[in-house]
């Protein structure tokens, strides 16, 4: 049986990840740590906060002491670590709460997991910390180049983690995935703002010319890279985690403008985002070689997600600024 923390479960891709597993692993147990900011959603896991198996707790991951008495009487064998501060644009008007929580934060984590002998951490990252690349995919070996604060303070937690693998033989795998989608996403992100703006018939902001190129993965695929990681990664590797969906900004926008009926009227073009990175692209062959392959269709998955904003109004509504 696995006891395993999930720090930032009340979020986007935390909250699918605990559903998912709860659903696909009778014998775990999961405790949510997660500190409820703007982004922690508590409506995100309404659906499961009762189910055997699942207790949350609300706190900081960069409170010692709360998060070495979770892991030490809960007897906690796993971290998977998804807390953090997360939309690149708030990093650029403030950049200290992502020192924090996501350089700190780790450290904290990291220590602690070491002193209470925890048995597999993973440490939950992006395709942002190796930078933007015109052309070809960057592997795992390949130096890391951030761009924004966000992903600055998510390639310092990268090394941190790999630090206190090489240092003190904790076993850390680090994932590092790219853009992902699906329910529950936060209404400032592309795909929920775009498609809740759209349905109460407000234009879309895209950033400068709108050719930025993302790779999107569906979260679902996102999170069955993680739960297969943690069976068969190993300890000090690094795991780059894609789909091969790579879009423009304008050609993502023109899908759920087209998925809701509209047209291209209701772009508005606004100033780009201050060293926006123009493309972003993983070679996860690594992970591939080892079993992993993404099981969802772009297309179907980009239409069950807009339809899920379009019937879960309820969740979205008191998000929206
Ligand atoms: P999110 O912003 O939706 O959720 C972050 C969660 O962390 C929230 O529930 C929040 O309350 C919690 N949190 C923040 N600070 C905390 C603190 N100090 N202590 C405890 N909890 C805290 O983020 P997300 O999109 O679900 O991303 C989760 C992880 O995945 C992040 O580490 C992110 O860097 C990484 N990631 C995200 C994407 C993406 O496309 N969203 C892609 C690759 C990697």
């Amino acid at each position: 049986m696995k006891r395993i923390l999930v720090t930032g479960g009340l979020g986007f891709i935390g909250s699918n990840f605990i559903r998912m597993m709860l659903e696909e692993h009778p014998d775990i147990t999961i405790t949510n740590l997660d500190a409820v900011t703007y982004a922690g959603n508590p409506a995100n896991l309404k659906d499961i906060e009762n189910e055997p198996g699942y207790s949350f707790t609300r706190g900081d991951i960069c409170d010692r002491d709360l998060v070495f008495s979770v892991l030490d009487r809960q007897n906690i064998d796993t971290i998977v670590h998804f807390a953090a501060e997360s939309h690149v644009d708030r990093s650029i008007e403030d950049s200290s709460v992502f020192v924090r929580t996501n350089v700190l934060g780790t450290q904290v984590l990291l220590e602690s997991a070491l002193k209470c002998g925890v048995e597999r951490f993973v440490h939950i990252s992006t395709d942002e910390v190796y930078g933007s690349t015109p052309d070809g995919s960057f592997s795992e070996t390949d130096n890391l180049a951030p761009s924004s604060p966000y992903s600055a303070s998510k390639a310092g937690s990268d090394l941190l983690a790999l630090s206190y693998h090489k240092t003190h033989g904790l076993p850390v795998i680090v994932t590092r995935c790219t853009n992902n989608f699906g329910p529950y996403q936060y209404p400032e992100k592309l795909i929920p703002l775009f498609t809740t703006n759209l349905v109460d018939g407000k234009k879309v902001p895209v950033y400068g010319s709108g050719k930025n190129v993302r790779d999107w993965i569906y979260v679902l695929d996102h999170n069955r890279a993680v739960d297969f990681i943690l069976e068969n990664g190993s300890p000090g590797e690094i795991y780059n985690i894609s789909s091969g969906n790579e879009l423009n900004n304008l050609e993502i926008t023109g899908t759920i403008l087209s998925l809701l009926g509209m047209d291209e009227s209701m772009i508005e073009y606004v100033a780009d985002r201050p060293g926006h990175d123009w493309r972003y692209s993983l070679d996860s062959t690594k992970l591939r070689s080892m079993g992993w392959r993404p099981e969802y269709d772009f297309e179907t998955a980009m239409r069950e997600t807009v339809s899920w904003y379009r019937e879960n109004e309820w969740w979205w509504r008191p998000l929206k600024r």
